[in-house]
């Protein structure tokens, strides 16, 4: 084992403070990989405080880390020291159940967790990438290629595969008109590849100050949500809407939008359910609710390469690690712009 550092949550309810901690060496077929970035999902803040009622602690967050290989073990291949990586929020799964074959190792009953997770290789917990450094298993490193800046491609490990998944699953394309919900770090991230991917794409947003923004991210049109005529307006034209919102609220007035055969996606994570939805909006022109988790691996890296090919990265504000707390704060008050990304060469190992 080796003694490394970073920020970790105690408890529910204090601040994230510097931590000391072990890794495993890295072993035969481990790469170790020094942190440069690591983005602040809305899911550290949701377990940190464990809404989900899974926490357990000592935690130290973090599932969109980007670094630089350090060491490999013996029987890596195709990684070189000195590559640019990234790790999202999957170390590890069982390699043979059904979901593993298909490349779908999100859905992996035995899949591991990049953090708050029982560490089947060392044992204890994973700890994830508010730290200088992680040991990870080649099979979950991804390649990130150098023509994409660090930082900004940080988040792109979870935000980025979690709206590429779906939109990819639904087969959006060009001809479709998609609606986003929610313009944080998921939705801005949504909006960015749906256009990519050719849609008329329209951005549902409680908060009117991010429209122009909206706009300029990709977006054709802005609705804001609260307005019901604006909403009505678009009744039953929607062939998909990729919902990213946090919290629990009312889905009815997004299903009634969708064509007839629509889908709404859902990819936030709220600590209680939302509403019962209305059944007379879907039988009636049989759209369907769905939901998304994350991406495999696989299509994580196809993920990743599509960005270089088309130049997307995230929209970010760096902070030093020293601001985690206070970034939570303008998390949950839904004022991102458009996602956080520690930059973890201001983590002193003297602070601990
Ligand atoms: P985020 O950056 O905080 O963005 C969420 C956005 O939702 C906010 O910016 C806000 O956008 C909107 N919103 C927040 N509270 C709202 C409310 N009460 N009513 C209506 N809209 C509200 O969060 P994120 O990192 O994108 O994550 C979003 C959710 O996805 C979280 O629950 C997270 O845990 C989950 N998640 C799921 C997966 C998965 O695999 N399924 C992966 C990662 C994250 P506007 O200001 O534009 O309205
Ligand atoms: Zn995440
Ligand atoms: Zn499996």
């Amino acid at each position: 084992m080796q003694k490394t550092h970073g920020y970790a949550a105690h408890n529910n309810h204090s601040p994230l403070v510097p931590f000391s901690f072990e890794r495993r060496d890295p072993g035969a077929n481990d790469i170790q990989i020094e942190i440069l970035f690591c983005g602040v999902c809305h899911s550290d803040v949701h377990q940190v405080r464990n809404e989900w009622g899974n926490s357990s602690y000592p935690m130290v967050p973090g599932h969109e880390i980007i670094g630089n290989v350090t060491a490999l073990g013996s029987t890596v291949t195709g990684f070189n020291v000195g590559d640019r990586v990234g790790v999202g929020c999957l170390v590890d799964a069982c390699r043979v159940c059904e979901d593993c074959a298909d490349n779908l190792e999100q859905f992996c009953n035995a899949a591991t967790f990049t953090y708050n997770a029982p560490d089947k290789i060392s044992g204890g917990s994973t700890y994830g990438g508010y730290s200088a450094q992680v040991v990870v298993d080649q099979h979950f490193v991804l390649h990130v290629s150098d023509k994409l800046d660090p930082a900004a491609a940080a988040p792109l490990l979870c935000a980025g595969i979690t709206t590429y998944s779906p939109l990819k699953h639904w087969k959006v394309g060009k001809g479709d008109k998609v609606g986003i919900v929610g313009l944080g770090g998921l939705g801005h991230m949504g909006v960015k590849f749906a256009r990519a991917m050719g849609a008329e794409v329209v951005l549902f947003t409680q908060s009117a100050g991010k429209s122009a923004d909206a706009i300029r991210l990709g977006a054709h049109e802005v609705v804001i949500s609260s307005d019901s005529n604006a909403m009505q307006k678009h009744c039953g034209s929607f062939d998909f809407i990729l919902n990213t919102v946090a919290a629990p609220h009312n889905l009815d007035s997004f299903t009634e939008l969708l064509k007839r055969d629509g889908t709404l996606c859902l990819v936030g994570v709220p600590d209680t359910p939302h509403p019962s939805p209305a059944v007379g909006n879907l039988i009636f022109k049989r759209r369907q609710i769905a939901g998304s988790l994350i991406g495999g691996i696989k299509e994580t890296q196809e993920m990743l390469d599509f960005c270089a090919e088309h130049s997307i990265v995230s929209d970010i504000e760096i902070i030093p690690i020293q601001q985690i707390n206070q970034a939570y704060e303008r998390m949950v008050n839904s004022d991102v712009k458009y996602r956080f990304v520690i930059d973890l060469a201001t983590l002193n190992a003297d602070d601990v």
